[in-house]
């Protein structure tokens, strides 16, 4: 098990109080996903609490029912897929987070965060998505490798 790893597990454990957050951690999670449109949105990860975490927030706070399948990771290790197959799912989700989905790019929408609480909610799920960072008995690095 990697530092990140322990990390994203703790992380998943942490409960949203507010549901303002449950939605700017799943918003996190999904925007800096491998793709987030109305063509495709897909998620892979080798971690399964992360992948559980990501199909509760996406149900809890934009109502959207995403797949979970097996697959073998970049790295060729065992991983999980999260997938919204159905259009109207990835549809509902996006426009839950102001974004038509046809956007060339993504930008970050700030009215997703209605304060301090949803910023940190945002970076929990950005860092799921996208996150490394080395234990800071040995160095200092956290990373945030955006698709
Ligand atoms: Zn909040």
């Amino acid at each position: 098990m990697s530092f990140t790893s322990d990390i994203k597990m703790e992380l998943c454990k942490l409960e949203n109080k507010k549901l303002c957050c449950m939605k700017a951690e799943c918003y996190g999670i999904w925007l800096f996903s491998k793709c987030f449109s109305l063509k495709a949105s897909a998620f892979v990860t080798e971690n399964g609490l992360v992948a559980r975490k990501m199909a509760e927030l996406s149900a809890a706070a934009a109502g959207a029912q995403p797949e979970t399948s097996f697959v073998m990771s970049r790295r060729k290790k065992p991983a999980y897929r999260v997938t919204l197959p159905e259009e109207e799912s990835r549809r509902g989700l996006l426009s839950a987070f102001g974004h038509t989905g046809e956007e060339t790019s993504l930008r970050v929408h700030w009215e997703n965060l209605k304060g301090p609480c949803c910023v940190q909610a945002f970076l929990r799920g950005s860092f799921l998505a996208c996150g490394t960072v080395t234990d800071p008995q040995k160095e200092y690095h956290l990373e945030f490798s955006v698709p």
